[in-house]
C-alpha cells in the first residue's frame, strides 16, 4: 500500500533509508494518465518509485488559476497505489515552504520566453520546487512529461549546470482519442469547449505538414494563429518554432524544432508541442 508523508524531515530520511534505485514523478496532483504514464515508465527502470503531490504556490501569478486547482489527495494516492508506487510525499504549502527562501533558480536564457512570456516568476517557481523536491527524494533518477517542453528543457539544464545526481528523462505526450493533450486543466472546459479543443493539435498537425512541403514558416504561422480562433478558440497567446538544441525563436525551419503553442478556450488556458524534424 502507497505510504503517504507529509512532512520535509520525514520524507528525506524515508527517501534516504531506500536500498535500490529510486524513480521520482513530481507532480501537482489531479492526476490522469499522463501522470501515471511517467510512474510506469519509473517502475520499469527503478526499484522504487516515489510520487509528490504538491500545487506549488510558487509558481503561479496573482491572477492564475492557485485556489481553484483541483485538489483530491485520497484519489490521488489510490492511483499511485494502482501503478506500485511506494510512497507519495504531500507536504502543505507552509511546511514546503516552511520559512522565506533567500535563493530560487534562474534560467538565464528561455524564462522570459513562449510560457514565461505570459507567466512572469512560473519557472523560477517550477525550477526551485523541483531542485527541493529531488534532492528530498534523493532521486536516481526523475520522470518529466514533455507535454511542458519549455519546463523539461529547463529541468534538463538545471540538473547539467549544478552536476545534480538525478538523470532527468522526458516522456512522451499522452493524449486523448481525439488527440487532446491530457491535462489536469482539461477539466474546467464545457462540454462545448471540450469538443473544440483537439483543434488545437489538429491545426499544429496540419503546419507540420505544410512546413514539411517546404512553406515558408511566416505566412503559416499567421495563417495558424487564425485557424485556432476560427476553429473555436478565444485567443492564441503564442504559436512559435524553437530550436530543439537551445529552445530559441527560430524565425525559419533550418533546423529540428518543436512547435509550441499556447490558446485560451473560454478561461481554460491549454499548451501543446510537437516535435517537428527535418
Ligand atoms: P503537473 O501535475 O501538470 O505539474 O504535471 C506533472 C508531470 O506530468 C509533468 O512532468 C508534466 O509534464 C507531466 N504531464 C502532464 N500531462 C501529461 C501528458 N498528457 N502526457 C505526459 N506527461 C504529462
Amino acid at each position: 500500500m502507497t505510504q503517504i508523508i507529509k512532512t520535509r524531515a520525514e520524507w528525506r530520511k524515508f527517501s534516504h533509508s531506500l536500498k535500490g534505485s529510486i524513480g521520482f514523478v513530481p507532480t501537482m496532483g489531479a492526476l490522469h494518465q499522463g501522470h501515471l504514464s511517467l510512474m510506469e515508465r519509473s517502475a520499469q527502470s527503478c526499484e522504487h518509485t516515489l510520487v509528490s503531490l504538491f500545487v506549488n504556490p510558487l509558481q503561479f501569478g496573482a491572477n492564475e488559476d492557485l485556489d481553484s486547482y483541483p485538489r483530491r489527495l485520497q484519489k490521488d494516492v489510490e492511483l499511485c497505489n494502482s501503478v506500485g508506487v511506494k510512497a507519495v510525499f504531500a507536504p502543505a504549502p507552509d511546511e514546503m515552504y516552511a520559512y522565506e527562501h533567500q535563493n530560487i533558480v534562474v534560467n538565464q536564457e528561455v524564462e522570459n520566453l513562449y510560457c514565461g512570456a505570459y507567466r512572469p516568476g512560473h519557472f523560477r517557481g517550477v525550477l526551485t520546487v523541483v531542485l527541493k523536491l529531488l534532492m528530498l527524494s534523493n532521486a536516481d533518477k526523475a520522470f518529466f512529461g514533455e507535454k511542458d517542453r519549455q519546463q523539461l528543457f529547463m529541468i534538463h539544464r538545471m540538473a547539467l549546470d549544478f552536476d545534480l545526481k538525478t538523470e532527468i528523462i522526458g516522456c512522451p505526450i499522452i493524449r486523448e482519442l481525439d488527440g487532446l493533450a491530457m491535462s489536469s486543466r482539461n477539466e474546467y472546459l464545457s462540454d462545448y469547449h471540450r469538443s473544440l479543443a483537439p483543434n488545437l493539435y489538429q491545426i499544429m498537425n496540419e503546419v507540420q505538414a505544410k512546413l514539411a512541403l517546404g512553406i515558408d514558416w511566416n505566412s503559416l504561422q499567421e495563417w495558424a494563429k487564425n485557424e485556432i480562433v476560427d476553429k473555436g478558440f478565444d485567443s492564441c497567446q503564442y504559436l512559435e518554432l524553437a530550436s530543439q538544441k537551445s529552445l530559441q525563436k527560430l524565425n525559419t525551419f533550418s533546423e529540428p524544432a518543436y512547435l509550441l503553442a499556447a490558446a485560451y478556450m473560454g478561461t481554460t488556458r491549454l499548451i501543446d508541442n510537437i516535435e517537428i524534424n527535418l
